[in-house]
């Protein structure tokens, strides 16, 4: 199918801007992506309509609220193929929904275990473990890289042993746009009884998602880096492994019933979702979904990749320009570089093509380890989405020629 892409940008109103007097440019989208009409539209119609609290009312407001809410979920869960609607945590983001996993697996944990990690995360997939292997004993594991940014994955199993708990790995870096093997690593995983967390914050808007068939324990993700809102994200996880966790935190919602003595806790998925949540978001979520699904997600693969491939390509075809994880076989979503002039930052570059009205992110993108790795301070990253044109790119390169002769 050929995407239809005046169709598409007319969707998100934020395109037409002009910004420092020119057209917008953003290609900062994983870091978040811009909202569409249906989602913008339906926050303001929930706050217009419907606007009460979930779960807890006999009123009308609160019962539709619920409804729609509940709808989420179960749109989420036919999203990523969950086998169950109870299986699908609200939280605040990817972040959030680390945080709560790293805590409430406390009991599933014991002193001297092993969770291991990569190169490539987030500082969200690495501090949270941190905190956890503090608290309980454990010891904290790394997987290296190669020279193409990709895991090396007979490192990995070397690092497997019967001590090995959890293993905590992105779906696609942040940084470098390189797709993990997800798949293999699970499988190493499951094979030393191990449960895994897949961060799939820059995986969700780009590629599909099958929990089931990926045999995943838990897939985390951010609805705004997927056209939705921000301060919402899921945390899934196998019925089973939920069970066995303790609640993250305490409160409303997430009871069955309190005295001063003892708290019974409340059935899935309430039990980790305390206190008045996001509804507007949560809510909202579902038109994001179907925004992806209306376009689908093998379509918009296939398009992002030609952008990626045509960015590369230019970027390849300047002087002067090293990018990082080029010739990594499998990407998604991201190209990272920089310019090959002495004592510039990265952000320098970000300015000049700001003035050029080009959103793109400079610096540690939050994965400082890997930056040392790499041994730079930072990188000029350009982020791609179903909105990005062949057009925007050529004028990125401009921006970019333009920049090495100012900073030169
Ligand atoms: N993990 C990865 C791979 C990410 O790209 C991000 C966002 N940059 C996060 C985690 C954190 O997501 P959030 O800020 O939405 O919690």
């Amino acid at each position: 199918m050929e995407i239809d892409l005046k169709y598409i940008r007319s969707q998100f109103p934020i395109l037409t801007q002009t910004v420092n007097q020119k057209p917008l440019i953003y290609l900062d989208n994983a870091a978040t992506t811009q909202k569409p009409f249906p989602v913008l539209e339906a926050e303001d119609i929930y706050y217009k309509t419907i606007n009460s609290n979930v779960h807890r009312g006999v009123h009308t407001l609160s019962q539709l609220s619920t409804i729609e809410m509940e709808a989420t979920r179960g749109a989420v869960k036919e999203f990523i193929n969950a086998k169950k609607d109870y299986e699908i945590i609200f939280t605040k983001g990817t972040t959030d929904g680390i945080n709560l996993l790293a805590s409430s697996i406390e009991p599933l944990v014991n002193k001297g275990d092993e969770i291991i990690i990569s190169t490539l995360e987030h500082h969200s997939n690495i501090v949270p473990w941190q905190f956890l292997a503090e608290r309980k004993g454990l010891i904290l594991k790394v997987i290296p890289i190669d020279e193409n940014g990709e895991l090396l994955l007979n490192e990995f199993e070397k690092l497997i042993t019967e001590k090995t708990k959890i293993v905590a790995i992105n779906h696609i870096s942040n940084a470098l746009g390189v797709v993990n093997s997800i798949e293999h690593i699970i499988k190493k995983a499951h094979e030393a009884q191990a449960f895994v967390l897949i961060d799939g914050a820059q995986a969700i808007s780009h590629k599909k998602i099958d929990v089931q068939k990926l045999n995943v324990d838990f897939y985390v993700f951010s609805a705004h880096k997927m056209y939705g809102p921000t301060g919402v994200g899921i945390l899934y996880g196998k019925e089973k492994l939920l069970e066995r966790m303790k609640p993250y935190q305490g409160g409303g919602e997430m009871i069955k019933e309190v005295t001063f003595e003892k708290t019974t806790y409340a059935d899935l998925p309430f039990k980790f979702e305390a206190g008045t949540p996001n509804i507007a978001g949560n809510i909202v979520l579902k038109k994001a979904i179907e925004f992806i699904q209306n376009i689908g997600l093998e379509n918009i693969e296939k398009y992002e990749n030609s952008i990626l491939k045509y960015i590369t390509k230019k970027l390849e075809e300047l002087d002067g320009i090293t990018t990082y994880a080029k010739n990594s076989t499998s990407k998604t979503g991201v190209v990272s570089f920089n310019l090959d002039i002495n004592n510039i930052h990265s952000s320098d570059v970000g300015f000049i093509l700001d003035k050029q009205g080009i959103a793109v992110r400079t610096g540690h993108h939050c994965a400082q380890p890997l930056m040392r790795h790499l041994g730079v301070t930072g990188t000029v990253r350009a982020s791609v989405a179903i909105y990005n044109t062949k057009e925007e790119i050529d004028l990125l390169i401009e921006g970019i020629t333009l920049a090495q002769k100012m900073l030169q």
